[in-house]
């Protein structure tokens, strides 16, 4: 198989890549840059005669991509990763623009990619094999075919990326439907991706609302492996059941911290503070909650308070620490929180009462000292950088506080005595749970949702089977 090649990237020119060619459309819309407001470029949305052309030439490449050797599927996406990285700083210009991330949070997500492939590198895709006298049983996992990707826009890159690799990897094809909000450098990355690897192996089609429906209710498509929010997970599960395609869900989440009484305080409060508002607040994993308890409540809200304080909010051209909330839908969802905690007189320890109307869509981190537990802003995922401190006493009941959600993402627990701090965290029902470390997936663990926050998951060496049937040979002695 030979690459397919685009032409010199252009920065400034967008486009749905197809079939290894770079596809404009009559019709097109733009994203806004969040710190100013104003229109990007234009970008084309994508139709059903699009999406039908990319799946059928994403057939046809599955049938030489599923033999093509693991080890030089692995090289193909060594090059795919150097070709990112020759671009990485135009690449963090152009997620600056369409995210408002400040520099050094979006080279997280361009530079920071590399550990996501040189990890992939190191896995090989599993086979269990149990024998006795008779025979034998061996397990393989063997690619599903086209896969979908439909992602949000928080992390545009890593959460494309997130998908692309391990579906490569395993010997599927994959289509990678960005957000509305941000297709730009998804549509780049894989504009790149044609320089190195052979046509219809990796696709991209943006568009608009009607677009994602047009991915799921395809037949030709085995998998949709979707990242987003809860209301729309469920959607697609309900749309894949009409040809049972395979679906993981990477769903939202309203994730607790608790914090036991011998802690460093002045160690933890920037820790707290970082893990609920790193990415302006905008992150699946991020702290939703924070139990801390009473004993040193007053002076650990004291230190957060000083420490979110020093936090600079600001597009990324001002080098500030937080950036805008990335779209006007978001802002205005965040914006109803400060509202009902307002309205209610919940106490704000630090942060404004209001968000003040300017040319982006800037939100000053804010905490909420003491909220009720059934408040609007304990109970649901604000996805900004608003969060409640709530104190507690009993152990059981702060475990069973933390657990009172539908959701099960991810959870913290803080605590110098180890052994206690695990035990709170095992009783924690979330896919994830950190000990001493605001939250931080990477791509050697499995990272999934328990209860509506998800369903499967991806990454780690067991993510790789999301990707794969289990394939069993049962070979008898003949
Ligand atoms: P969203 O659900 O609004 O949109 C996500 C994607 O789904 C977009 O590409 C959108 O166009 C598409 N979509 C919308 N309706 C669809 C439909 N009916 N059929 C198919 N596709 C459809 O989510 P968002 O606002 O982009 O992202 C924010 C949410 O994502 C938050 O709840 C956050 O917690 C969650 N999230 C989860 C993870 C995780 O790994 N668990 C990571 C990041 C974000």
């Amino acid at each position: 198989m030979s690459p397919s090649k685009v032409s010199t990237i252009k920065w400034d020119e967008f486009y749905n890549i197809i079939n290894g060619q770079q596809r404009t459309g009559k019709d097109v819309h733009h994203g806004v840059n969040p710190s100013t407001g104003e229109k990007l470029w234009p970008v084309p949305i994508g139709n059903q005669k699009d999406v039908d052309e990319a799946v059928s030439v994403a057939q046809k490449a599955f049938e030489s991509w599923r033999n093509v050797p693991i080890k030089e599927r692995k090289e193909y996406l060594n090059k795919f990763k150097d070709v990112l990285l020759q671009h990485a700083d135009d690449m963090t210009e152009l997620l600056c623009a369409e995210t408002g991330k400040p520099k050094q949070i979006a080279e997280l997500e361009t530079k920071g990619l590399v550990g996501w492939f040189s990890h992939h590198d190191t896995l090989d895709i599993p086979e269990d094999r149990v024998e006795d006298d008779e025979k034998t049983i061996t397990t393989r996992y063997t690619p599903l075919g086209v896969v979908g990707a439909i992602c949000p826009w928080n992390f545009p890159i890593i959460l494309s990326i997130g998908k692309i690799i391990p579906a490569l990897l395993t010997g599927n094809t994959i289509i990678v439907k960005p957000s509305p909000f941000t297709p730009y450098t998804t549509l780049k990355v894989v504009e790149l991706a044609q320089e190195v690897l052979p046509a219809g192996v990796v696709q991209a089609i943006g568009g608009d609302d009607y677009l994602g429906p047009m991915f799921t209710a395809n037949p030709g498509i085995s998998k949709i492996s979707f990242t987003g929010s809860i209301a729309t997970g469920k959607k697609i599960m309900a749309a894949c059941a009409q040809s049972l395609k395979r679906v993981t869900l990477e769903l939202g989440g309203n994730d607790a911290s608790v914090v036991l009484p011998d802690v460093d305080i002045k160690k933890t409060a920037p820790e707290l503070v970082m893990g609920a508002f790193q990415n302006t607040g905008q992150v699946c994993v991020a702290t939703k909650r924070i139990y801390i308890h009473k004993d040193i409540y007053d002076e650990l809200l004291a230190e957060m308070v000083n420490f979110t304080k020093t936090l600079t909010v600001g597009p990324p051209s001002e080098g500030a620490f937080l950036g805008p909330i990335q779209n006007q839908m978001q802002y205005e969802k965040v914006k109803d929180y400060f509202k009902d905690t307002k309205e209610h007189n919940y106490k704000f320890a630090v942060g404004d009462s209001e968000v003040k109307p300017g040319k982006g869509f800037f939100v000053q981190p804010t905490i909420i000292d003491n909220p009720p537990d059934d408040s609007r802003i304990v109970q649901e995922e604000p996805f900004g950088p608003i969060v409640p401190t709530l104190p507690w006493t009993d152990e059981e009941d702060v475990i069973k506080r933390a657990n009172a959600t539908n959701t099960g993402l991810g959870a913290c627990v803080w605590g110098k005595d180890l052994a206690r701090a695990e035990s709170i965290g095992k009783r924690l029902e979330a896919g994830s749970v950190f000990i001493n470390s605001w939250e931080k997936p990477t791509p050697q663990a499995f990272f999934g949702g328990h209860k509506e926050s998800g369903i499967g998951g991806e990454w780690g060496g067991e993510g790789l089977k999301a990707y794969c049937n289990a394939h069993v040979m049962h070979t008898y002695k003949s």
